[in-house]
């Protein structure tokens, strides 16, 4: 570990997944800046690191619109240092059978998983290359192998995989590495609402998608944050391009 703690950004992370992993990677001596819509729900996550002896801040940002992610990410550098870890995780859902998906549906989906983690890796990487070490990780899904409901969803997740391979390939040579964890089901509010959407109660619903996962359980936040800490690690350099799949189970 460097002497100055390396910057981490993390998208989406007033709570669920982005929460355990903003936590983790600050528990791991990483300054973190927390991004979310709203800086408040995101204050809330910072205030909890701070709590637990690490260094966090808050920023305020739809990470769909160009102009506030070059801004959050030009004032992440400001305040704490150029970011050399990026966590593409800000994530939504607007699931419906094709047939009945609008439009808004589709867009919204598509802004904020792939214009978003576009956004945010070209406004990082210019950091990162100018320090010749980085680490970009964004959240795909299952999804991506398909999913009834997730048209417009499972795109965009198969979708990450490409930027992440991409990146991969045009990044190496400046030291930083971009790879994909691609979810199974994850015990979060964005689970509770697909619960809901369904009409079934979430600890049912959650039992039935456990019966499903070889390990027989849902998976926690803190089993995809345990993995992004590895590969937005010091001994992860090796690794890039790569789809994570951390489903208690194999699903690629
Ligand atoms: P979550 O609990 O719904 O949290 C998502 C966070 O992203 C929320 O705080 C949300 O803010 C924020 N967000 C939404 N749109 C944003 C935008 N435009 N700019 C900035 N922040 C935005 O979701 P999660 O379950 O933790 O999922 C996190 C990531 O993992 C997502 O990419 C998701 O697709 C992926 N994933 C989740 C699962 C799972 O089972 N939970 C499985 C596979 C993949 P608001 O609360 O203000 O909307």
């Amino acid at each position: 570990m460097s002497e100055t703690p390396r910057v981490a950004i993390v998208t989406g992370a007033a709570r669920g997944i982005g929460a355990a992993t903003a936590r983790r990677l600050a528990a791991d001596g990483r300054a973190v800046a927390v991004i979310d819509l709203k800086e408040d729900d995101a204050q809330a996550t910072a205030d909890r690191i701070a709590t637990d002896g690490g260094t966090a801040i808050a920023v305020g940002a739809d990470v769909s619109d160009a102009d506030r992610v070059a801004s959050a990410v030009a004032q992440v550098a400001e305040r704490l240092g150029p970011p050399q870890i990026l966590v593409n995780n800000a994530g939504v859902i607007r699931d419906n059978m094709l047939f009945k998906m609008s439009e808004d549906d589709w867009d919204t989906v598509m802004n904020v998983h792939l214009r978003g983690s576009f956004l945010m890796s070209r406004a990082a990487q210019e950091h990162m290359t100018s320090q010749g070490w980085g680490r970009i990780v964004s959240l795909s899904s299952t999804s991506a192998l398909g999913n009834r409901g997730q048209a417009n969803y499972s795109t965009a997740k198969a979708g990450l995989q490409g930027l992440t391979k991409t990146l991969a390939i045009e990044l190496g040579k400046y030291g930083v590495t971009a790879n994909a964890v691609a979810p199974g089901f994850i015990e979060t509010d964005m689970t509770k609402a697909t619960a809901e959407r369904v009409g079934m109660d979430f600890e049912e619903f959650k039992a039935a998608a456990a019966a499903q996962i070889p390990v027989r359980r849902p998976g926690l936040p803190e089993d995809i944050a345990a993995t992004v800490s590895f590969l937005a690690g010091e001994e992860s350099g090796f690794v890039s391009g790569q789809v994570v799949y951390v489903a208690g189970g194999p699903r690629d």
